[in-house]
């Protein structure tokens, strides 16, 4: 990601843009930043409250109108992914950007004594949703012209960490679906996909995993911005099948 990148104010004009875990975190502040410079987006989380509320926000900043797709990426059975695409196809014709972001960190501890149920929802929520939603996009994502899937990563999902478990797992996965994803539209697609990890931010899920850290010690959600418009809009055409990070 180039040093210093500055966007330009219209770099997604026109782009429909899905952010997954759009209401909180990171989530929240990529959809702010997409409708910023330009994009319509569709925020998808499970606390509609919190999607109202990034809705209002946009609507305030004078950004195009929102759409709003509640989902809980832990239950939602398949046929919810291919009624998102549908309605998605109906009403935009075609998806330019996915940033899948939306996760849950799960229980810290050994592997030894991790329960099945927090192993199953990590991978539910952290992979297997993950898969559903780009296998249900792919054809819109395939009928706009230079499409770009976002997966987010962590360090640990590039070198595993004692206690990070299904997490780390999980992330290691997501990093497993964009290569294999990249090899696969690799010179037969405008569709391009790459991981991005955050590094330590100031969300919720970073106090979470570190209660005793200094919150402000990490930039905000706000400050890593610069990455996912880049790897969002057309200046990182070329890149693709990269595994990234933000800071
Ligand atoms: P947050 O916990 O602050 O936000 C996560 C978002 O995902 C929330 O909007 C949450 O919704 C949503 N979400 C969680 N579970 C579900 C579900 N079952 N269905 C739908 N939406 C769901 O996390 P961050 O913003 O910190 O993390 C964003 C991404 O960045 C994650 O993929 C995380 O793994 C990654 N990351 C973060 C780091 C950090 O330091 N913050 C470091 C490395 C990676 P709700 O608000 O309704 O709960």
């Amino acid at each position: 990601i180039p040093a210093g990148y500055r966007p330009s104010p219209t770099l997604l004009a026109g782009r429909t843009v899905l952010v997954t875990g759009a209401g909180d975190g990171i989530g929240r502040a990529a959809a702010l930043a997409y409708a910023a410079h330009g994009a319509t987006v569709i925020l998808l989380g499970r606390t509609v409250e919190k999607l109202e509320a990034v809705y209002d926000a946009i609507e305030e900043a004078g950004g195009a109108q929102p759409a709003i797709f509640p989902m809980d990426l832990s239950s939602a059975p398949e046929a919810d992914y291919e009624g998102l695409a549908k309605a998605i196809g109906e009403t935009f014709g075609r998806l330019d950007g996915l940033l899948h972001n939306a996760s849950v960190l799960g229980e810290r501890r050994p592997v030894a004594n991790t329960t099945w149920k927090a192993w199953e929802t990590v991978m539910q929520v952290n992979v297997n949703a993950t898969f559903l939603l780009t296998r249900a996009m792919l054809p819109l994502l395939q009928a706009a012209p230079r499409a770009s899937v976002l997966f987010t990563s962590s360090g640990v999902g590039r070198k595993g960490r004692a206690y990070w478990g299904a997490y780390a797992v999980s992330k290691f996965a997501t990093e497993g679906l964009m290569q294999v994803l990249a090899d696969e539209l690799e010179n037969t697609s405008a569709v391009r996909v790459n991981s991005l990890n955050p590094g330590a931010t100031n969300t919720a899920m970073r106090r979470a995993a570190y209660p005793g850290e200094e919150p402000t010690g990490n930039p905000s959600p706000e400050a890593i911005m610069p990455a996912y418009l880049y790897l969002m809009g057309d200046d990182s055409l070329t890149v693709h099948g990269q595994a990234l990070n933000a800071q």
